[in-house]
């Protein structure tokens, strides 16, 4: 299999290839992402506000979820619990193996750096840094392959993913589209199992949309691990799997499309499983 986006240097992060070892025989049987019994509350100033309450989920390797339900429902607060970016009150995140509720600091920043790409609606590049040193800066701050060989492995992969010839302009320089595939390119830059996506799609057109689903699309189908916050019901000839939030719960969990994951409805709104 051609596989568009796979490094082809030493793999020297915790990432996907290693994920792949573990998974032995049978990488789909593998359950990538469990949570258990997620809740996360803020503290405002009317009182405690509970975003997310009582999360079961269980990913496999190669999925692509799609992520959906109304504004507020909890979907931006799922993301950043699976990133690490922010932590939960209750409850457990295991990703690969690893106990992500456990983490803090710099060992959940280095973690994350290895393990999690992310995509955010506005791209989030760094405007004074050209599209291949965007690229870089993951890979600087873990240090996953040698100085010397970082800006080859960022051309290869703005290339892999149609943009080669953007790679030393500034961001200002590229289109929205350009821009979003830049940010897939930086997620993928230490080679991780899972990606994270927020609204990709959000602040693009329809056309530009379907590429970037698309990419995403064989992100999955390589073996990445990809969970996507979306409106775009276009996902849903990509996505193996639906996740409806409503209230912080999960209220519906199905099977889309081929390869299908398992698709279960929950009994009643509010019920999680
Ligand atoms: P979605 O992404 O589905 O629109 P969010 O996860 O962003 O929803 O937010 C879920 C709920 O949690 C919303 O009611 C939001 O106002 C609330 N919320 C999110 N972040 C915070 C925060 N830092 N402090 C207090 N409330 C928050
Ligand atoms: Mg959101």
């Amino acid at each position: 299999m051609n596989r568009m986006f796979s490094n082809e240097h030493t793999v020297r992060s915790t990432g996907y290839a290693t994920v792949a070892a573990q998974a032995g025989g049978n990488p789909a049987d593998v359950s990538i992402l469990a949570l258990r019994d997620l809740a996360k509350s803020y503290l405002t100033p009317a009182g405690e506000f509970t975003a997310l309450a009582g999360i079961d989920l269980d990913v496999r390797r190669g999925e692509l979820v799609a992520v959906v339900g109304r504004s507020g429902s909890g979907k931006t607060t799922l993301l950043n619990l699976l990133a690490g970016i922010d932590t939960p009150t209750a409850g457990q995140i295991t990703v690969a193996g690893v106990a992500v509720h456990a983490l803090r600091g710099s060992r959940l920043a280095a973690w994350r750096g290895r393990n999690i790409g992310l995509v955010f609606q506005f791209f989030q590049l760094l405007p004074t840094l050209t599209v291949a040193e965007n690229v870089m800066l993951p890979m600087d701050f873990c240090a996953t392959w040698p100085a010397r060989e970082r800006r080859s492995r960022a051309l290869d992969l703005l290339r892999r993913i149609g943009i080669g010839e953007q790679a030393d302009k500034l961001p200002s320089a590229l289109s929205g589209g350009q821009q979003q595939r830049a940010a897939i390119a930086r997620a993928l830059a230490n080679d991780p199992p899972v990606v994270l996506a927020d609204e990709p799609t959000g602040n693009l057109d329809s056309r530009t949309s379907d590429a970037v689903l698309e990419l995403f699309a064989t992100l999955a189908a390589e073996g990445r691990t990809v969970v996507m916050v979306t409106h775009e019901r276009e996902v849903f000839r990509y996505a193996t799997r639906q996740v409806t939030l409503a209230d912080g719960r999960i209220t519906a969990d199905t099977g889309v499309g081929a390869g299908a994951g398992p698709a279960r409805t929950a009994p009643s709104a509010g019920g999680a499983r």
